[in-house]
């Protein structure tokens, strides 16, 4: 490993999907001599330990373009990063349950269409015929987008940093971010478990963490990190290969490459917190749901079980960009359940608007801190 340095032209806290994108896209811009501090390994928050999903299909117009644009890069990702991230347009299934809940997500799907999404509602046979196995009794109908899918998460972190390592980046492991430094209103570099380093530009990419790093600053940041357990089976023969979704029984689940069902669920009445440990209620929770979804998965053994962390803004929807007040100091959290699958098209932006001070983008906009004062973003209501 090199030496650890005493100044850089940027610092970025966190090795998950954020930190190593936002990291990537920067290095293929005019700026040197930038650094990631990981506190544990690249991958090893949320990133390693999510579900792999990837959709368009959300209520909120930030997130669906967000989300749409991010389509666009991981088409061109594997190409560009020479690496295999086993992306897959295998499509979502979002099924309602009632026709209150039916006549919501056709309201999503108007919002959705504006903006160039190809997405469908189904009835409850049209549904059948995506995932023959799936149990209809219940569904009143869903929302299907074929170009929704998913992504081997570690695959996709790996190949971003290894990118950026490759053009220059330095990568610190097992070094932990203390405190971020500042003066004058503006940053001055990080204090680390290997000693300091100035700088004139942080990013806070810390994941669940990103409330307390934040804190560090002086900055009282509206993120709660929440626990959430998922599960992965032994291999069956593949029979879909769409993600599975119901807001309404709480739960998301698909078949990855290798035949495993991957599913978790939101925990009712999990309270705030950066424990990582996981139990036996969520996993006869889950049993139950698959088992009531698709029959056929009654005899199928769970192999592991494991949990990571949401990082939750008041909104669902990720914090970015500059603070007013403390020049140099930009955020890159609060992602909620879909950090993953929006960090191809937020990493862009953040580079942009690092490196470019008259960088202007309406998302990125709408999504800075200050839109809770302003109160201009709605809450993203299609989540698990
Ligand atoms: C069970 C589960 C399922 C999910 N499913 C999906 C999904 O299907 N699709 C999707 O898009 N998203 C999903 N998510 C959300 C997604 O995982 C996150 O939004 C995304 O990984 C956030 O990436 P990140 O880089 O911000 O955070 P992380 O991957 O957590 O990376 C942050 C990094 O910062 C490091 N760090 C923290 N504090 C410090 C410090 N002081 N100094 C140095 N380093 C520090 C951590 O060690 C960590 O590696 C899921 C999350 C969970 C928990």
């Amino acid at each position: 490993m090199a030496d650890f340095p005493k100044t850089a032209d940027c610092v970025i806290i966190g090795g998950g999907i954020i930190g190593a994108s936002i990291a990537y896209e920067l290095s293929k811009k005019n700026i040197k001599n930038i650094v990631v501090v990981e506190k544990n390994t690249v991958g090893s928050g949320s990133t390693g330990r999510c579900g792999g999903g990837i959709r368009a299909q959300w209520s909120t117009p930030e997130n669906v373009k967000l989300a749409m644009a991010s389509v666009k890069r991981f088409r061109e990702l594997e190409e560009e990063l020479a690496s295999v991230t086993e992306y897959e347009e295998g499509g979502y299934l979002i099924l309602a349950h009632s026709d209150t809940e039916m006549n919501q997500f056709r309201e999503n799907v108007l919002m959705q269409k504006k903006h160039g999404l190809e997405v469908e509602i189904l009835t409850a046979e049209e549904t059948k015929k995506i995932v023959p196995l799936i149990n209809t009794e219940k569904i009143t109908g869903a929302t299907w987008c074929s170009t929704d899918g998913s992504i081997n998460p570690f695959l996709i972190n790996f190949a971003y940093m290894k990118n950026a390592m490759d053009k220059g980046v330095s990568l610190f492991t097992r070094t932990e971010v203390l405190s971020i430094k500042t003066g004058d209103s503006k940053i001055t570099g990080v204090s680390t478990t290997r000693g300091e380093i100035s700088s004139p530009v942080v990013v806070n990419a810390a994941g669940g963490y990103a409330g307390f790093v934040g804190s560090t600053a002086g900055l009282n940041l509206p993120l709660t990190p929440h626990r959430h357990e998922i599960l992965a089976t032994e291999q069956v023969n593949r029979f879909f290969r769409n993600m599975i979704m119901s807001f309404e029984y709480n739960i998301y689940f698909r078949q990855v490459k290798d035949g495993g069902i991957v599913g978790g669920q939101t925990n009712p009445g999990e309270k705030p917190g950066t424990e990582v440990n996981s139990g036996i209620a969520f996993l006869k929770e889950m049993s139950v749901k698959l088992n009531h979804f698709i029959p056929a998965l009654g005899n199928v053994k769970i192999l592991r079980q494991w949990a990571g962390l949401y990082c939750m803004s008041p909104d669902a929807q990720p914090i970015l960009g500059e603070i007013s007040g403390l020049a140099g100091y930009f955020h890159a959290c609060g992602f909620s359940g879909h950090g993953l699958m929006l960090a191809p098209r937020v990493s862009v932006l953040m580079a942009n608007t690092i490196t470019d001070p008259s960088f202007s983008d309406p998302d990125l906009e709408r999504l800075g801190i200050d839109r809770f004062e302003k109160g201009i973003v709605a809450h993203e209501k299609s989540v698990v």
